[in-house]
């Protein structure tokens, strides 16, 4: 941090990484941004965590992609082959106009064998584009991106009971709880600063109760620390419900009031006692009812849940059980009280609203729904499109690996490391005819391109991004992008036109007038409101209201305004450990670490404290295995195997291996399975079964 001396000018943007949304200040000297500070954003009222404040370098970095790229004739066969500093034997450098027209080529008149991946990382506008260039351009709904991999059960839950795929609350409602559970989720480390609201919420006196298979980082503000089995979560949810009914704690009027299927419901938990699922969750049956009786008996309370939650082929039932929980005590829609999905992504609230998956337009109007269709095409001018629900990411790897799809434009997203079962996804990737990578750099993705588009990060570009919180928050450009870089909103106008589509967008401005159009979310809110107070809530009810950071208070938008329980049976995990594979493996991030590492592994302060790939292992696993903290092991599952560093970690159970998903020299996705929820199609990330061995030269 230094003083006013020590820059030419600073710009108030959004941070790139977590889904918190913190506000930042730009500090520029020489087209180069030399330090971050953290400002009064609603979400962030100033703080930041590691990577806010420190990982911004990688938008300076060498490998930054300068100039479109087209592989060459000669160059060898598709594979994780290219380094991305010395890329000259396999891509040349070209024209945009040449770059341009080729992407398009490859594309054209394809109609079904075409599929898109937008991005998370991007701004509502370029993702709103996106899926609107695949509707419009080739007629059907193959477009989707990465909450595919994050909360799409979530989504699914929430859409199916209440009515709505965002928040109830914003987190920093937490101030006004008493009571609050943070599920399957890690915000120490993956939310860094949402979790500097949830301790100041037990230093006041707010009881936490955690729930998680690792003992996570929040464990130690806890009142209730429970450390379930992996997998467990529908048994150990419907046990606590079963004594809220059993004990009549729940909140009867709220429930005849404003929900549906209750008497289902509670005849379904009839049979969850906690003596009899204490044994399968491994949570004590005492400990159950005591969270039990801790959750009803609170004046406010919420419920926040992560990926541990959604990652499972049960994630969706899940996210059913908190909805019902927060249902029969009546813990909607005041002060302190809500639902909260800690989304991950930056943008990826923001991704989803716009419509940038399959089975959704903008707003979540559903695809078959034919006066929406007809809504959207009369404001595009053009372009029917299908009624049919798209194919979802694993869905459309599957389809590629059939040669159903042949052709795809990937903005952003990075398949090549992220997908489960990565192998599967990289040999898909290559047997593609036509391949358009549009980033920042020469991802693991874009090693299989025929064409790279060199995109802008963040500091190079304007976009409204949308929060966790369901906060929309103008990003600015700080920087110009370098050498030929461009933003993406315009590679994607220039890319739309070269397909036909007559697109006259001069700004992202007018792409956000278009997008309110369709999508009410955004009444009362417009660019230049944005651009003079940096965030609205949505709903916003008026041109002076900030937002609703609560929803929900006076009913839901379902049918006769009444959220719907919906019973969850117990799932078995689909790769259940045998005597090849006897351990768990549990796949997840790092503070330092942002997904595929492909900004923060170039970001010299976050790659300098976590340089080397780990896994972490408790203490009594390594001694039997008689490896030493620091040295490698072989984690093997039945799709494949790497040798990794391993560190002793007590919060891990002795059965299970916690395992970082950043690091491409040694792949967490080559172990995974790619088993998905029927619901939200999301793969089962959280639970492997796998092998754990010594490594050769441990
Ligand atoms: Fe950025 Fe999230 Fe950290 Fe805030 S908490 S600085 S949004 S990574």
């Amino acid at each position: 941090v230094g003083d006013s001396a020590d820059y030419d000018s600073e710009v108030e943007s959004i941070c790139p990484f977590c889904g918190v949304g913190c506000q930042i200040s730009l500090k520029v000297k020489d087209n180069k941004v030399k330090y971050v500070e953290g400002i009064n954003g609603p979400a962030n009222e100033g703080r930041l965590c590691v990577k806010g404040r420190f990982g911004f370098d990688y938008i300076h970095h060498d490998h930054r992609l300068t100039k479109p790229l087209i592989r060459r004739d000669d160059a060898p066969a598709k594979g994780l082959n290219v380094d991305p500093g010395n890329w000259g034997e396999v891509f040349r450098e070209a024209s945009w106009e040449e770059a341009l027209d080729f992407a398009a080529k490859g594309l054209k008149g394809r109609g079904r064998e075409v599929a898109g991946f937008g991005s998370a990382k991007c701004a509502n506008e370029e993702a709103y584009l996106f899926q609107k260039l695949i509707r419009q351009g080739f007629g059907h709904n193959n477009v989707d991106h990465c909450t595919r991999l994050c909360h799409a059960s979530s989504v699914a839950a929430l859409m199916e009971n209440v009515g709505s795929g965002a928040v109830t609350a914003t987190f920093n409602e937490i101030g006004n709880a008493d009571v609050a559970i943070v599920i399957g989720a890690n915000p120490v480390e993956n939310h860094p600063v949402a979790a500097t609201y949830f301790k100041q919420f037990t230093k006041r006196g707010g009881k936490l109760i955690v729930m998680d298979p690792r003992g996570v980082g929040l464990r130690r503000f806890a009142s209730h620390m429970l450390q379930f089995r992996p997998g467990t979560d529908v048994s150990m949810l419907n046990a606590i419900m079963h004594v809220i009914v059993e004990e009549g704690l729940y909140d009867a009027q709220y429930i005849a009031a404003y929900t549906e299927n209750w008497e289902a419901e509670k005849a379904h938990l009839e049979d969850f006692s906690p003596e009899k699922m204490a044994p399968i969750c491994g949570i004590e049956a005492d400990v159950l009812r005591d969270v039990a009786r801790t959750f009803a008996g609170a004046n406010a309370a919420m419920i926040f849940w992560g990926m541990g939650v959604s990652q499972h082929i049960h994630g969706t039932d899940n996210s059913r059980c908190l909805i019902s929980l927060a249902l029969m005590t009546g813990q909607i829609g005041r002060p302190g009280a809500g639902l909260h999905p800690l989304r991950g992504q930056n943008n990826v609230q923001g991704a989803s609203d716009a419509g940038l998956i399959p089975m959704f337009l903008p707003d979540y109007q559903p695809v078959g729904d034919d006066g929406m269709r007809s809504a959207f095409t009369e404001v595009w001018g053009s372009g029917d499109f299908s009624a049919e629900k798209g194919l979802t990411v694993t869905e459309i790897m599957d389809a590629v690996h059939d040669g159903d799809i042949k052709a795809m434009y990937v903005l952003g997203e990075n398949p090549a490391m992220s997908d489960p079962d990565v192998d599967h996804a990289r040999d898909a990737l290559a047997k593609l005819d036509h391949l358009v990578v549009q980033d920042i750099f020469l991802t693991e993705t874009a090693n299989y391109a025929d064409v790279i588009l060199p995109a802008s990060a963040f500091a190079e570009k304007s976009g409204t991004v949308t929060n966790t919180n369901r906060q929309v928050q103008m990003g600015r450009p700080a920087v110009t992008p370098p050498g030929e870089a461009r933003e993406d909103w315009w590679i994607e106008v220039e890319l739309a036109k070269r397909l036909g589509l007559d697109w006259s967008y001069e700004s992202p401005a007018d792409v956000f007038a278009e997008m309110k159009l369709n999508m009410k979310s955004f009444d009362n809110i417009t660019w230049d409101r944005l651009a003079r107070e940096n965030a609205v809530t949505y709903p916003s009810l008026s041109a002076d209201d900030p937002g609703q950071a609560i929803v929900f208070g006076d009913g839901f938008p379902r049918p006769e305004g009444r959220a719907k329980f919906t019973p969850a049976a117990i799932v078995a995990p689909d790769d259940v450990p045998d005597a090849d594979y006897p351990m768990i493996l549990t796949t997840g991030r790092q503070l330092e670490h942002w997904h595929t590492g492909s900004m923060t592994r170039r970001s010299k302060v976050l790659d300098g404290l976590e340089p080397e790939a780990n896994c972490s292992l408790h203490p009594s696993t390594l001694r039997r295995l008689g490896v030493a903290p620091g040295e490698h092991v072989r984690l093997s599952t039945k799709r494949g195997s790497i040798e990794i560093m391993a560190r002793e970690d007590r919060a891990v159970a002795p059965d299970m291996v916690f395992l970082p998903f950043a690091y491409v020299e040694a792949a967490a996705n080559i172990l995974t399975n790619p088993a998905v929820d029927p619901y939200g199609k999301i793969p089962e990330f959280k639970f492997s079964a796998v092998r754990v061995e010594a490594a050769k030269e441990a």
